[in-house]
């Protein structure tokens, strides 16, 4: 167990970050962020913050060296720059990290874990792209194997006349079909260095050109009732990878059971939730796991829970938000340019309270 006053290094500094960052000060740690230079709205809320790039192997050795424990908020910080870190600061194996990073390593794996992701095939050429076309039909969607988030990277596919039009954009793709489905819904666990697994419930998650928008809980039956599949794969998932603190896997809910979307090695946006929303926040059971504290409940505290992001300009959305009646949770995440597209902070709003 870490005590109190030891130091936990975060890598990025984005709005997770920041999160991560409350929920370790409130448990009496400090934190140390490392990014390359950026607005970093986790500096605001950390103990001290390095801004070197990935490579600086100086700085990473600088701040390893000032560190307990080195976590991670963003998924695509380079493996080079990880294994640059004495392996033993880490509190999640590295391998979580590379499975997560390439789609296609992430979707073998899967596979071979008895989870079912959609039909894919791997495009590096327009030869490769004219056979995934055949072998996978239409829609689809092509997507870049590396670096994507937040829809970014993406390109919807209608029909083959549309894919002739396609200039691919010279790094390796994946093509995966389009899925049918119903809803969309993520499995959020922690789990502790001992390996116990708890799970926060799974809410029904609304995108828009492929980033969040909305959270809601009760789900809906179609996803409670695939959600204990889900969570098995999910486990597995973690046990396989030895992984220490929240994981996150995306489902899509169709007529014939859970699909396997993506899996993130940290705390998720469809989870802000549980800030207010549930016994603990996925923020502060990372942060318990990583430290080998013991976990804390992940019990649902409300009725009904809806968490929407606040994307673009904030200013206004805030002024009206907080006038509202039925005390909504208001998060701002301080960055200091509104773009649009751009993450500012969510919204959560709550049911009656569960007895
Ligand atoms: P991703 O970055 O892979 O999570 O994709 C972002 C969003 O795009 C997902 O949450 C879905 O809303 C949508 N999407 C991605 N892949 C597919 C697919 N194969 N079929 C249908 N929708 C998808």
């Amino acid at each position: 167990m870490l005590p109190a006053g030891s130091t936990i290094g975060i890598l990025g500094g984005g709005q997770l970050g920041r999160m991560l960052a409350v929920a370790a000060l409130q448990l009496g740690y400090r934190v140390i962020g490392y990014a390359p230079a950026g607005d970093h709205v986790a500096a605001d809320a950390s103990t001290d913050f390095v801004t070197a790039n990935w490579d600086d192997t100086a700085a990473l050795l600088e701040f390893a060296a000032r560190c307990d424990v080195v976590t991670w908020e963003f998924e695509n910080v380079p493996i080079s720059t990880v294994a640059a870190l004495p392996q033993a600061l880490l509190a999640c194996p590295l391998r979580a990290l590379e499975v997560a990073q390439d789609r296609f390593h992430e979707k073998q794996f899967i596979a071979e874990l008895g989870g079912v992701p959609a039909p894919y095939a791997r495009v590096e050429s327009d030869a490769d792209f004219a056979a995934a076309l055949t072998a996978v039909g239409t829609p689809g969607i092509l997507k870049t194997a590396r670096d994507g988030y937040d829809g970014k990277g993406q390109w919807r596919i209608g029909s083959a006349l549309e894919a002739s039009g396609v200039r691919l954009p010279g790094v390796t793709c994946i093509y995966e079909g389009f899925v049918t489905y119903e809803t969309e819904f993520s499995v959020i666990l922690v789990r502790g260095r001992d390996g116990t697994v708890r799970f926060w419930d799974s809410t029904a998650n609304l995108h828009d050109g492929g980033m969040l928008t909305q959270s809601i809980l009760p789900a809906g039956a179609l996803v409670d009732a695939q959600v204990p599949a889900a969570r098995e794969l999910a486990a597995k998932v973690a046990n396989a990878l030895g992984y220490v603190g929240v994981l996150t896997l995306e489902f899509f809910a169709t007529r014939n059971g859970p699909v396997f979307n993506e899996m993130a090695p940290r705390v998720h946006n469809s989870g802000h939730w549980t800030i207010e929303g549930a016994a603990t926040s996925q923020f502060e059971n990372h942060i318990r796991a990583i430290c080998g504290l013991p976990l804390g409940g992940t019990e649902t505290r409300f009725a009904s829970i809806d968490m929407r992001n606040i994307v673009g300009d904030a200013a206004l959305t805030a002024h009206q938000i907080l006038a509202e009646p039925g005390e909504p949770h208001l998060h701002l995440y301080g960055k200091r340019e509104a773009r649009e597209g751009r993450k500012m902070g969510h919204v959560t709003r709550v049911g009656h309270a569960l007895k």
